[in-house]
């Protein structure tokens, strides 16, 4: 599909305010799109720059015809007015040399460099930075000056997930364009059309848990994704060394991450879905237990017989059960918190299911037994 309008989904309302600011000749050249991962935010960048390289479209149509061998050449990623950077594999952060050039070329290659030049085919010059939140100082320094002062014929799109995670300097130097997640209906729409999910009734079930983001959806396809949240799930529900040896099998899956970034996102899928669990005990009991409907939250559309299991162990239903679980989401969200700051995920889940398994003990022993019901 060679108009990549075509194969975008949803952002009409973005789409609609960049054409108007074309139109009236007023569109900035930098740009920060913000939003969550995995929504279309890079796809909307290269739509823009295939628009405005078209040959055949005036820019304020922001339209392509897909056709001319300026849309051609975007599509391809060939197109010489189009520079497009984004983290290498098995880098943290964006290298200088993407902005630079490499050492012995410094100033002499790379993006800044690109830009700076007079346009070779089209009337302007593209810059898309993807993964912008992983720009690490010297990078984000070394495009100051190209922010600062754009050359006239350039645009440049940052694309990252959250205007924080830039510093100051780059941020207050960029329009700042942010982007909603997808509803369930795009989403399930995409993972069909695209064949990510294998039929709609599979694609309903993620597009429930996905946050809008059709890169989570994918992601929740995953075998090892979904035997993980399984696990977690066996895991939360049991009791004394059933619970441990689970917790163990957790532990195990996570460490089958060939290497620590792996890891890290492993972890970060277990903690979401102690997240999703408690926060289903909590909606089932405060629902008299009773079975999940249209109107539940989103995350438990479909109740997981583990959190009917766990929900039972409460059969006063509570204050103090309510309170019980808040204090066992609360520990999950800070497990959430250390992984965020770099712990490593083993210690971090590790130390997580055991404070889990110690607040349940010595909370429910006395608690519940002289609790009122409610
Ligand atoms: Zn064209």
């Amino acid at each position: 599909m060679a108009n990549l309008w075509d194969t975008l989904i949803g952002h009409d309302s973005r789409r609609e305010m960049l054409r108007h600011a074309i139109a009236k000749g007023r569109l900035a050249h930098t740009f920060l799109f913000v939003g969550p991962p995995g929504i279309g935010k890079r796809m909307l960048a290269h739509a823009v720059a295939q628009s405005l390289l078209c040959e055949r479209h005036s820019a304020a149509d922001l339209d392509a015809c897909g056709q001319c061998s300026g849309c051609k050449q975007v599509a391809a990623g060939t197109h010489p007015d189009l520079f497009q950077i984004g983290l290498p594999a098995g880098k943290q952060s964006l290298p200088i040399e993407l902005f630079l050039g490499p050492e012995e070329r410094r100033g002499k290659e790379g993006l800044c460099y690109e830009l700076s030049l007079k346009p070779m085919a089209g009337g302007r010059k593209i810059a898309i930075i993807d993964d912008a939140d992983s720009l690490n100082e010297a990078s984000a320094n070394s495009l100051l000056k190209t922010l600062e002062e754009p050359p006239p014929h350039s645009l440049l799109i940052l694309v990252g997930t959250t205007p924080d995670a830039q510093l100051p300097t780059i941020r207050s130097r960029c329009q700042k364009l942010q982007f909603a997640p997808l509803t369930s209906e795009q989403v399930i729409e995409i993972l069909i059309r695209d064949g990510i999910a294998d039929d709609r009734s599979q694609a309903e079930a993620v597009a429930a848990l996905c946050d809008g983001s059709v890169q989570t959806a994918s992601e929740l396809l995953d075998p090892q994704v979904r035997s993980l949240r399984e696990a977690v799930y066996n895991l939360l529900a049991a009791d004394g060394r059933q619970r441990y040896e689970l917790a163990g099998q957790v532990v195990e899956a996570l460490e089958e991450g060939s290497d620590t970034s792996e890891q890290r996102k492993l972890a970060g899928w277990a903690i979401r879905f102690a997240i999703e669990f408690y926060r289903g005990t909590i909606w089932q009991l405060g629902n008299d237990g009773g079975a999940a409907t249209a109107d539940s939250p989103s995350s438990i559309v479909l109740p997981p017989p583990q959190v009917t299991r766990f929900t039972a162990k409460f059969p006063n239903r509570s204050l103090d059960d309510l309170d019980l679980v808040g204090e066992l989401l609360e520990r999950v969200f800070q497990a959430d918190s250390h992984l965020q700051r770099n712990m490593s995920p083993k210690l971090c889940i590790e130390g997580l299911f055991d404070e889990l398994t110690r607040i349940e003990r010595s909370r429910r022993t006395p608690a519940t037994a002289g609790s009122a019901p409610r």
